[in-house]
């Protein structure tokens, strides 16, 4: 398979479809990969460790649309993109058509075979292509909350994990899933107080399991929710109801009773938020105050660590790549968990969930 990787051009966004490391994988299982020049610059990949690497160097994306057998991206390919992909040809990338009606006319016209990271599936019943983003995500969540805790930036003036003699900060992290765990990690890590909150039992036992009573474990009604909010100097959501917006958890009301220049970071904005105060931010500008509380809500926090984002999510496309690149379309009929990725499929929506949330017949 002639596998093509062009620069992503996306607003902001440093990773790439294919690590050096990666593109030595697909060359050792005999394919050739096609990385448009400069792909690499935003995690310190040049072309040279591509070239090292065995790929070829193209000077245009234009170039790889038009050769490549198999497009591998990282975010959903824009306008720009759409018109360059065709029939016959596997495109290999985060789609989140769900939302973007636009994308999928655009990907049904190009005739394109599309398969999404996020809806990939594994035998646990989890998302093993969205995981990692999930785990960046929620450690970069106590990153962004410290900083916003420190005065110039708005916030209490608390170190998260205090000093000897004075109190540490106290985290109520709302959702205990993988973006919950990471981030309650990162927090006790720093010697934060921490608090999980979680409506599943199971989850809660496994978590007191894994911290071993390091951080606390809470059943989350709306009485603890509201006793823990109210008592926090960083709130984090990271709530998921799997294919439906976040419920708005924190609300309004609640701001005026949370400590001054506290802070909330909403990492599920990416499914509309779990606050209801929250709107989505950008890297360039993330925060914004509302009642004396600060809010943190990017919709795209992984791209801030493109370096370790792009590595980490080639991790896991890796087998599934290669068995797209090894099999071509045959690799979704052999694995049921890859057929779950299938979006489009030469001009129609091909998976249930995505199709009934366009209104698009199924
Ligand atoms: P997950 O499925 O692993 O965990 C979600 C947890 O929320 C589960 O344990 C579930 O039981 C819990 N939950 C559901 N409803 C709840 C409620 N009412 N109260 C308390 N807990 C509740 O999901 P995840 O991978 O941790 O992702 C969490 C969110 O973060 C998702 O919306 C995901 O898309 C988002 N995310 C955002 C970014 C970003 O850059 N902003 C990056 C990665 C992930």
């Amino acid at each position: 398979m002639l596998v093509g990787v062009p620069k992503e051009i996306k607003n902001n966004e440093f990773r790439v479809g294919l690590t050096p490391a990666a593109v030595r994988e697909y060359v050792a299982h005999g394919h050739q990969v096609m990385i448009e020049t400069g792909a690499g610059d935003g995690i310190d990949a040049p072309d040279a460790a591509y070239i090292a690497s065995g790929a070829t160097i193209v000077a245009t994306a234009g170039e790889i649309f038009a050769k490549a057998g198999m497009i591998v991206k990282v975010k959903e390919p824009q306008p720009s993109e759409w018109a360059q992909l065709r029939e016959g040809q596997i495109l290999f990338t985060y789609l989140h058509l769900a939302p973007d009606p636009d994308q999928a006319r655009g990907l049904m016209a190009s005739g394109v075979t599309a398969v999404a990271y996020e809806t990939v599936t594994d035998a646990h019943g989890g998302l093993p292509l969205l995981a990692p983003m999930s785990e960046v995500a929620g450690r970069l969540s106590i990153q962004a909350a410290a900083t916003a805790l420190e005065k110039p930036h708005g916030g209490r003036g608390i170190l998260l994990g205090g000093v000897p003699g004075v109190a540490p900060a106290k985290v109520v992290v709302i959702g205990g899933g993988v973006v919950g765990m990471h981030a309650a990690r990162m927090a006790a890590g720093l010697g934060a107080e921490v608090s999980i909150l979680d409506r599943s039992i199971p989850r809660l036992r496994q978590l007191d399991e894994q911290f071993g009573g390091r951080v606390r474990t809470l059943f989350s009604t709306l009485d603890t929710l509201e006793k823990e909010v109210l008592s926090a100097d960083a709130v984090i959501g990271a709530v998921l109801i799997p294919g439906a917006s976040a419920p708005k958890l924190v609300t309004r009301a609640m701001l005026p009773k949370m400590k001054r220049g506290a802070v909330m970071v909403d990492v599920a904005i990416d499914q509309g938020g779990c606050f209801e105060t929250s709107h989505a931010t950008t890297h360039a500008d993330p925060t914004y105050v509302v009642d004396g509380v600060i809010h943190y809500c990017v919709a795209n926090m992984p791209g801030a660590v493109a370096l370790t984002s792009s590595h980490a999510l080639n991790h896991a496309t890796l087998p599934f790549g290669l068995a797209l690149a090894d099999y071509g379309l045959a690799a979704v009929a052999r694995d049921p968990h890859l057929r779950n990725g299938l979006n489009v499929h030469r001009g129609r929506i091909t998976h249930r969930a995505v199709a009934e949330s366009l209104g698009i017949a199924f």
